[in-house]
């Protein structure tokens, strides 16, 4: 599949699954080197779901160059709200598109919860990285004392709709929705299939209030502690259609798993 692959498989008149590796701030230009060849071999043998990688920023050519003759496709951590100027040390959605970076995520938990971002950062990243043509992969997920009180689904709902409100729901059809409890982040504790399921057709239906056809085509990935032994059941979900994977896409074998499970 080409780099600029359709996200709606006509044939099965369903989403498309995609797996999207966060690598967070880990690795070297060694590691980098040693998973992308190792993902190259697994992806080559034809049977992953659409597949992409997250490096760190810095390592992104070297990885751009690492991925070439596969079909596993490049993102961002991260994007500055801002286009150009005078912002030291942050990297434009422009830039990031200029390197042929496909997808950017934005409103990571992590963002929002150590570096201060609110939705309403969240938003203005997202819009600039759809004005970039870069695919956003906005993450959305409620704390553990939200989920225990019982406020998990208008909380994501409301994550979801301050984006909507900003950008329009027609900006969704060039994006991605990622369900990422933050309890389930790292910590080895992943939502039931049960769980996402409920959060995900709750998400679909935020959507499909402004427009029924964006959100049959929106993609919502999973994320939280996925790894190669829950993949399959979380999977079999009708609304989870892939994963956002941290831990778990550093080591190749593991990730591969989840690749294909998601092919499935
Ligand atoms: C993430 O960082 O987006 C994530 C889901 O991490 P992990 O898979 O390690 O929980």
């Amino acid at each position: 599949m080409g780099k600029i692959a359709a996200f709606f498989d006509e044939e099965k008149t369903m989403r498309r699954s995609l797996v999207v590796g966060n690598w967070k701030l880990n690795g070297s230009s060694e590691l980098v080197a040693e998973l992308l060849a190792g993902l190259k071999a697994e992806a080559q043998q034809g049977d992953f779901a659409d597949t992409a990688v997250c490096p760190p920023l810095v390592y992104l050519s070297q990885a751009l160059v690492a991925v070439e003759g596969c079909d596993i496709q490049l993102g961002a951590q991260d994007v500055s709200l801002y286009q150009t100027g005078a912002y030291t040390g942050e990297v434009s959605a422009a830039m990031l598109s200029d390197l042929a970076c496909r997808f950017v995520i934005v409103g990571h938990s992590e963002r929002r919860s150590l570096f201060a971002e609110d939705d309403q950062v969240v938003a203005q990243k997202f819009i600039a990285a759809v004005q970039a043509g870069l695919t956003p992969i906005l993450c959305l997920g409620e704390s553990l004392g939200q989920r225990e009180s019982g406020e998990a689904l208008p909380f994501v709902g409301r994550q979801l709709k301050a984006v909507i409100d900003a950008a329009g729901v027609d900006a969704l059809k060039d994006a991605v929705v990622a369900y990422e409890p933050i309890w389930a982040i790292g910590t080895g504790k992943t939502a039931s299939p049960d769980q996402a399921q409920e959060v995900h057709a709750h998400l679909r239906t935020v959507v499909a209030l402004e427009s029924e056809a964006v959100a049959e085509s929106l993609q919502i990935l999973y994320g939280g502690s996925v790894n190669s032994a829950n993949a399959v059941e979380l999977f079999a979900k009708p609304d989870i259609d892939g994963a956002l994977v941290g831990g778990a896409s550093l080591k190749v074998e593991g990730f591969s798993i989840i690749c294909r499970a998601a092919n499935q």
